[in-house]
């Protein structure tokens, strides 16, 4: 095979729903893979929205094996400090009810079925084939080069992941800033189901996931926890500059986060069965590079489409999405033999229409917002200092709640910058 239709880089899941929605429509497609197998080097916390899969096979998770783990009822939002734990507790039974919320996923189940129905509808997955970089004749990406070889496409879909090397090194992304660049960690805990309803107070297939912000003090970036079928997946996602200038390990603050008094009383107990760590890009619409040129489309993270408001981390349905539509769109530009930017330009107009870059547009702030280091010291701190003057009683004085607010903000913030921070961010969100 010299030549094909459509080529896509990476087997993620952004490029697993391109090879599907491609090879679909009857067009030859190649789908190529680092790893020896999908999602053998793929990292998500993971709790995905199930819209976006659903557009591609609607009641999937009915499937056996299914692909998901739990229907997340429970969503939980928490400001830490070394001793304290201050909560917003949502269950929503409706989340835990056909159509569904979200789910909790694990990548190693959710890449290979993804794949394998991308490979069910005609797409040929190739493992262990790292693309060294795209080739490209006249300023056009004609194809991909494979070490010593070369694969020639009418289009190539770039789902390589954030790290996208071979797109770099075409000159299709801009370099990345460590202020805008996210470390990720996670781990992947061993429970018995029953153990996990107990300890979440779940009722069959329902799930919770936590996310969490304060530790280490001052960091910016945050923490979750996530339950699974038979396992719990804890992490954190904190930006590079915050962890260089506070010279935090990631491994150091993980251990620090597991051992919360708050949060270790459900991992007691647990195997540790997996540890990954990756990096993402938080820098929000403004870092989207061009998604198109002459004979290429660029998908999912490898688009840098990611979006941490604190309350919802999103990439896997923007990847999804984002994938079904350079699929769609790599095999018309196909089968009409028109593979210049002209004609692709529709995939960038088809995702301004779809959530993928109306809710980047909706948060477009939140880089600038969430570089606020008080959202995750002092606010944690304040929150924590007041509840605990509002539960404690040892005789002394009492104080009403806006004296006690006075006491704990006084030197530290004005009420106009709280009131200001407060208004920012509800804004944000
Ligand atoms: C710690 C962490 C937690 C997260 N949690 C969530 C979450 O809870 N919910 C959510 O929606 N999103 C989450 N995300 C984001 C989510 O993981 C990404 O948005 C998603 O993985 C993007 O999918 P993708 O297919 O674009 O890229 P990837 O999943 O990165 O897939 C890229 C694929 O390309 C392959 N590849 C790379 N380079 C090459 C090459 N040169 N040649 C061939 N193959 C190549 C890789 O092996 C991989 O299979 C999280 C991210 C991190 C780091």
């Amino acid at each position: 095979m010299d030549k094909v239709d459509v080529i896509v880089v990476g087997a993620g899941l952004a490029g697993a729903a391109a090879a599907y929605s491609a090879a679909k429509t009857g067009a030859q497609v190649v789908l190529a893979e680092r790893g020896a197998r999908a999602g053998a080097k793929n990292l998500s916390g993971g709790l995905l929205y199930t819209h976006g899969l659903g557009k591609l096979f609607p009641e999937f998770w009915k499937e056996e094996p299914t692909p998901v783990e739990r229907a997340i009822s429970r969503n939980v939002l928490t400001l830490l400090t070394p001793k304290q734990a201050t909560s917003i507790d949502f269950y929503d039974q409706s989340f835990a009810e056909p159509p569904f919320n979200s789910f909790s996923i694990l990548r190693s189940r959710l890449d290979p079925w993804l794949v394998g129905k991308a490979e069910s509808a005609g797409a040929t997955a190739v493992y262990g084939s790292r693309v060294d970089g795209l080739v490209r004749e006249g300023g056009k990406v004609v194809g991909i080069r494979l070490g010593e070889e070369e694969l020639r496409a009418d289009v190539v879909v770039v789902a390589e992941g954030f790290n996208a090397v071979a797109a770099r090194s075409a000159g299709l992304e801009g370099e990345l800033s460590p202020d805008t660049v996210g470390i990720g960690v996670k781990q992947v805990i061993g429970l018995p189901p029953g153990e996990i309803e107990r300890r979440f107070q779940l009722r069959g297939i329902e799930g919770f996931q936590l996310t969490a912000t304060g530790l280490p003090a001052g960091v910016e970036g945050g923490g979750f926890l996530y339950t699974n079928r038979d396992s719990l997946s804890i992490g954190m996602i904190l930006n590079l500059g915050s962890v260089v200038r506070h010279e935090v390990a990631m491994y150091e603050v993980l251990e620090e986060f597991k051992q919360h008094p708050y949060l270790s009383r459900y991992l007691d107990g647990g195997t540790l069965l997996e540890y990954s760590g990756c990096v993402v890009n938080e820098a929000g619409l403004d870092s989207v590079p061009a998604l198109f040129g002459d004979g290429y489309l660029l998908a999912g993270s490898a688009a840098q489409l990611f979006l941490n408001t604190g309350l919802n981390l999103r990439g896997m349905d923007f990847a999804i999405e984002s994938g079904r539509l350079a699929g769609e769109v790599a095999a018309e530009a196909s089968r009409e033999k028109t593979t210049g930017a002209g004609f692709l330009a529709r995939y960038r107009e088809r995702l301004a229409t779809s959530f993928v870059l109306r809710d980047l547009e909706t948060h477009r702030r939140y880089p600038q917002v969430f570089s606020n280091p008080r959202l995750y010291g002092l606010y944690p701190e304040m929150m924590g200092a007041l509840l605990h003057q509002a539960y404690f009683v040892d005789g002394s004085e009492r104080q009403h709640l806006n004296a006690a607010l006075k006491r704990v903000r006084q030197g530290k913030v004005s009420c106009l910058t709280l009131g200001r921070d407060l208004w920012k961010t509800m804004r944000t969100l």
